[in-house]
């Protein structure tokens, strides 16, 4: 517990961990000390209020900046009650300014031998910006023990609730700022039984989470830990925060203990299940453990399930679980079994290999299950399978992982309904999430490597720039290119940290070559779109090179065609950079949406051409594109970079249409940075 002195006093500050999980909800807190008539604000506090840390007051002279000068006596009132004996007070206030609405609420912590409050603990709570979130975090906060909230956009996890030992044990990391995916990581290592980790693994990567609570919202999963050698079962419930669909910031993810609640269950229960009246999980997986031949576990999964769930209430969503239920077993009866496991998602077994008896099955499935929707006059329902090929030993649990990584690939087809699984599948999702748990280290021990590809006068064959790329220099040796993980880390918002580290490599680089030979040529770096969303990264780059000393011409900034067309904020970002004398190169021009004519609203520095309209050199409507796609970029004040060429041919064409810069094989393949040198020297 942190304390602070004051008056010659020592008082315990606000509970650190309350503060932190309050801090995103706008909640700020405070301890209020009757006897002295201290208040001490927590850290947040006072720099949301910009008010002082410790107070002596009257009451009623709450900290100044804070209350709208006619309801300061509503909040003496609240004071006088606490001093007055009462266990809690709380009242509506509106911030100094009056704009704001804040609910000011004190409870009583501890009193003296005579029954007067001595230290009382406060609460300031922004009424508008988030108090729907506040009532979601409240929907899970009765029955489960621990509670967290997760940051999508910071990549963050906060505390809003936890027992005693969770904070013994993880208490550092979660002060950390870890990321959710490398805090749940250690969760699964050090808890879950051994058979279901891999499972949790896959169902908690941060892109499964996603996808899950864009489509539902709402998920649980139940599990199995072993704590001082039993078992117990566990409960997670994830909620998604954001009011809008389609949008994930934030989400609240809950545990609870609910072993009694399952032991009950598994005792009362045996193989019915109790919302469809069908056959349950437990049934499907006793008879797997029986069959002795290889055949197929299909998993289902009901598309926007959810929506009659909402519209015409639970019951009937209930109603149409049932029906599925029963369609599958007069399907799947005769030639297999199946359970239904959670939700809206069944399993089944097939004993057969027949690939052809399976389509017939999912199709009549299908057929069945949307007639549901006319039946019932419900909204329109479909169904999606993940299929997957059983082998004898074969864990359940695997199985269904399998199936559903399958499933996941269709989710959002509109061709096909159902998947079979591929090993490969399975080993992207895995390698993908190595690579993310290695990416931190990676950074730290440099095994990032930067290498160039220079860029030649078709004139005189002079190399006049370059182009950084990246490279992943694995712990035995060979080097990952950067089409297996650019696209990854772009997608799980690694990206800017690896942007910056490659912008600062050359900067640095830079410097070297320019105090080693007097010279060198400007060497541009790849942007990514991720990373222009930070507004701060003009300022950022802006100091790097600043502190490095090399003049931002040196380094000029790729960015691709179909960003700097499209977005606002990204141009306004591109700008910025234009003023502080960064060049800006549009990459990929000819790739996607092209349009010279939007370029024209900007004055970029170069556009470069990419390799798919190259190649289309030596073609007579090839020849035409390229010869005016380069007349009008010069027109418009580009200078003009080919991509990706290799031939000679494609050498004189670009010589002869004026083109200004020639990257590709044909001169260079990309270098590392000994070899680089080596030509910046000669
Ligand atoms: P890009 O920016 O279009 O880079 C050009 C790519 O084309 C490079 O692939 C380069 O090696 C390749 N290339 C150049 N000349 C030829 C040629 O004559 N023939 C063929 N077939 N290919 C040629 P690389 O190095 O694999 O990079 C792939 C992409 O990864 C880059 O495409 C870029 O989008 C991205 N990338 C690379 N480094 C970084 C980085 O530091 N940050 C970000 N955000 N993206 C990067
Ligand atoms: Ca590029
Ligand atoms: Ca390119």
């Amino acid at each position: 517990m942190k304390k602070v002195s004051f008056n010659g006093k020592e008082y315990v500050e606000p509970d650190m961990d309350v503060q932190r999980g309050f801090g995103i909800l706008d909640v700020y807190s405070f301890r209020f000390y009757p006897q002295d008539k201290i208040i001490i604000m927590s850290d947040e506090s006072c720099s949301k209020f910009k008010c002082k840390k410790c107070y002596t007051i009257e009451p009623g002279s709450f900290p100044e900046n804070l209350i709208y000068s006619s309801d300061k006596k509503k909040c003496s009132e609240i004071f006088r009650k606490i001093m007055g004996g009462e266990q809690s007070a709380s009242d509506n206030v509106r911030s100094y300014d009056g704009r704001e609405n804040y609910r000011i609420s004190m409870a009583v912590l501890d009193k003296d031998r005579n029954g007067c409050a001595t230290v009382v603990s406060g609460m300031i709570q922004n009424l508008d910006a988030h108090m729907r979130m506040i009532e979601h975090v409240q929907l899970l906060t009765g029955d489960y023990e621990n509670i967290f909230l997760i940051d999508f956009e910071k990549n963050y996890i906060e505390v809003f609730r936890t027992q005693d030992h969770v904070r013994d044990r993880y208490g550092d990391m979660l002060n950390e700022n870890k990321s959710f995916e490398k805090i749940m990581a250690k969760y699964i290592k050090d808890n879950v039984v051994d058979e279901e980790k891999l499972e949790m693994a896959v169902i908690f990567t941060r892109k499964n989470m996603e996808r899950e609570l864009l489509e539902k919202k709402i998920f649980t999963h139940d599990f199995r830990i072993l704590r001082d050698e039993k078992t117990e079962h566990i409960r997670i419930k994830v909620v998604n925060l954001s009011d809008e669909p389609d949008n994930l910031t934030k989400a609240v993810i809950g545990f609870a203990n609910v072993s009694s609640e399952k032991n009950v269950e598994l005792m009362h229960l045996a193989y019915e299940d109790v919302i469809t009246g069908g056959r349950n999980f437990s049934f499907f997986n006793e008879s797997l453990k029986k069959v002795n031949n290889e055949g197929f576990v299909v998993t289902l999964d009901i598309r926007s399930f959810k929506i009659v769930n909402e519209i015409c209430g639970m019951s009937k969503g209930d109603l149409i679980l049932r029906n599925v239920s029963s369609i599958i077993e007069k399907y799947v009866d005769k030639v297999g079994f199946y359970g239904h496991l959670n939700a809206d998602h069944f399993i089944f077994f097939i004993d057969s290999l027949d690939e052809m008896l399976v389509n017939n099955i999912l199709e009549r499935i299908t057929e069945n299950v949307e007639a549901l929707v006319a039946l019932f006059e419900i909204p329109k329902i479909s169904v999606y399978f993940g299929v997957t090929k059983w082998r004898v030993g074969m864990r359940t649990n695997v199985a269904i992982s399998e199936a559903n990584t399958a499933k996941h690939n269709i989710k959002s087809s509109s061709v096909c309904n159902y998947s079979f699984y591929r090993p490969e599948d399975m080993e992207k999702t895995i390698e993908e999430k190595k690579m993310e748990d290695d990416f931190d280290d990676a950074l730290k021990n440099h095994q990032f490597e930067v290498w160039y590809q220079p860029k030649f006068s078709p004139e005189d064959g002079q190399m006049i720039g370059a182009e950084a790329l990246i490279r992943w220099r694995a712990k035995d040796g060979h080097l990952i290119y950067p089409g297996s993980f650019i696209p990854l880390f772009e997608k799980n918002g690694m990206i800017p940290q690896l942007d910056e580290y490659v912008f600062r490599t050359v900067c640095k680089q830079q410097k070297e070559w320019i105090e080693r030979f007097g010279k060198t040529v400007p060497i541009s770096i790849n942007v990514s779109r991720a990373s222009l969303f930070f507004d701060k990264i003009v300022d950022t780059y802006r100091a790097i090179a600043e502190n490095i000393g090399v003049p931002a011409e040196l380094v000029p900034l790729e960015i691709t065609e179909s960003v700097a067309e499209t977005n606002e904020v990204i141009r306004d970002m591109a700008n910025r950079f234009t003023v502080l004398g960064f060049p800006i190169h549009i990459d990929d021009f000819g790739t996607g949406y092209s349009s010279l004519s939007a370029l024209n609203m900007m004055k970029y520095d170069t556009l470069k051409i990419d390799k798919s309209l190259v190649d289309y050199i030596g073609n007579a409507s090839g020849d035409s594109l390229m010869k005016h796609t380069i007349a009008l970029a010069k027109d418009l004040g580009f200078s003009v970079t080919a991509e990706g060429v290799e031939t000679e041919e494609q050498v004189d064409f670009l010589k002869e249409h004026a083109c200004d810069s020639i990257q590709g094989y044909y001169f260079s393949k990309p270098v590392c940075a000994d070899d680089f040198r080596e030509l910046l020297a000669s």
